[in-house]
């Protein structure tokens, strides 16, 4: 695989995703860090928009429920280099209806080398990063050679 640079602007694209028993630590952790969330792009799965909104009073773009595709989306959306980072409080003590949909977006998130934090510290972490505020340069699959190199 051939590799080449993007750059991810100063504004972040964030996606939330937080299963059921989770959504309580993403909304603190969301009002933790409101002041620095209030000025990214957020998005995130149908009912942990909804959660994020109604607690935060955050702007959040809301796509669909989890297990009706919305994992899926936010993979789609990380594919096509339209998301930036990803905070995804997955149940570690819980088996999903759509665990194979989880599987698949953390393995799209590091195919497509974005960030990516699934327990509260490591988002703390993410989020305080001088990073998150600066346009980052990163290394991607490059498409285009993927699709010579197959011809
Ligand atoms: P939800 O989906 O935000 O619609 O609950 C999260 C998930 O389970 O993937």
């Amino acid at each position: 695989m051939k590799f080449m640079l993007s750059k991810a602007p100063k504004t972040k694209k964030i996606a939330l995703v937080a299963h059921d028993h989770m959504k309580p630590v993403l909304s603190r952790w969301c009002k933790k860090h409101h002041d620095n969330l209030k000025h990214q792009e957020l998005f995130a799965t149908g009912t942990t928009a909804n959660v994020i909104a109604h607690e935060t009073g955050l702007k959040v773009e809301p796509l669909l429920s989890g297990p009706l595709g919305g994992d899926q989306q936010i993979g789609a959306r990380i594919a096509q280099q339209q998301l930036d980072v990803l905070i995804f409080f997955w149940d570690p003590l819980e088996s999903m209806p759509h665990d194979p949909d989880v599987k698949a977006l953390l393995r799209i998130a590091a195919v497509w080398n974005i960030p990516v934090a699934c327990n509260p510290s490591s988002a703390d972490y993410l989020l305080t990063s001088p990073m998150l505020t600066e346009q980052y340069e990163y290394r991607v699959p490059d498409y285009e050679a993927y699709q010579q190199s197959r011809e």
